[in-house]
């Protein structure tokens, strides 16, 4: 059982499901999973069960594990009032997101009781909690499509952008097959005023091109390498050397680490990779490769820079949320 360390007030924190936590006491980083996760995409394979998702998070911390940042936005089932309990009993430190999935993860209903202001639904989950949970989100997810940003894609992102201002929040995209990393830059960083380090590409594994690779980082946004989850592990093989090639390239300190367990089967706890994955085998792999040092940055004081935010002091936000 662990009390996370209290972050000072108008310093940068992290803002997990127990609080804000100074970020040099994240620890062992997970940077982008799942514990809950529900979509009409994934049938028979969704995430609602909290006794399995504790069963994975004390086999994560078992390997070393000491926080993980759970990428599962609004209206996809993120059991948020589920999570401080997970935190306490594993020592685990978790951190919830806001934000909207592609519109293919939800009921046309559920994207209609969202209404005409997600960015106030945003800034309301971050800053005073998810429903009446009291459990504040830590980070804003949103998606991109297949090397384009389509009409929903532009809402959601336009809304990200608005609550980052508010918050000061990262915003953690998940690029569709890892793909259109320039175009939502331009979107969230050059139409929208986000600064590209509160900027978080997610899935860029599954597109190992070099050269967009080292594109992607020349924009000076965070890159997440989150994987295998058992739908997308084709491109494993290519992690190590364009890790390589972006740390020689001196990119070292925008690489994050995760595990996206997207399924049940993909578990651990039921004979999959899962979250211990990352640690019992990926961490020593890329080290031959990386060298530990860069491989416990990814994994430690990467994280804690991306995610820390200086948050509006109580009641304080830019803007009232009425979502
Ligand atoms: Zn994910």
């Amino acid at each position: 059982m662990t009390v996370p360390t209290p972050a000072v007030a108008g310093r940068a924190a992290v803002r997990t499901v127990q609080g804000d936590l100074a970020p040099e006491a994240l620890g062992v980083c997970d940077a982008h999973d799942h514990l809950f996760l529900r979509s009409p995409r994934l049938p028979g394979q969704e995430l609602t069960d909290p006794e399995a998702a504790a069963a994975e998070l004390a086999a994560f911390r078992a390997a070393g594990g000491g926080a993980v940042i759970q990428w599962t936005p609004h209206g996809m089932g993120r059991g948020a009032e589920e999570l401080p309990r997970l935190a306490r009993d594993s020592g685990v430190r978790l951190v919830v997101a806001t934000g909207l999935h592609q519109a293919v993860h939800y009921a046309p209903e559920v994207l209609a009781r969202v209404g005409t202001d997600p960015a106030g639904l945003f800034v309301a989950e971050l800053t005073e909690g998810i429903g009446d949970t009291g459990v504040r989100a830590g980070m804003i997810k949103v998606a991109g499509g297949f090397h384009g940003v389509d009409a929903h894609a532009r809402w959601t992102m336009a809304a990200a952008a608005e609550a980052h201002h508010a918050t000061g929040a990262v915003v953690g995209v998940h690029l569709e097959a890892g793909t259109a990393a320039e175009d939502v830059v331009e979107l969230l960083c050059d139409e929208h005023g986000v600064p590209p380090r509160r900027v978080i590409l997610g899935h860029l594994n599954r597109f190992p091109d070099p050269g967009m690779l080292r594109r992607a980082a020349r924009t000076g946004a965070f890159l997440a390498f989150d994987g295998p989850s058992r739908a997308h592990h084709a491109t494993d093989w290519r992690l190590p050397d364009a890790l390589r090639a972006l740390a020689d390239a001196g990119h070292g300190a925008q690489l994050l680490l995760g595990g996206d367990t997207t399924t049940a089967a993909a578990r651990s706890v039921n004979g999959g990779p899962g979250m211990p994955h990352l640690l019992r085998r990926q961490r020593h792999w890329l080290a031959e490769v990386l060298g530990p040092e860069l491989v416990t940055r990814m994994l430690t004081v990467n994280p804690a820079r991306a995610f820390a935010a200086v948050w509006p002091s109580e009641g304080g936000g830019r803007r009232t949320a009425d979502g």
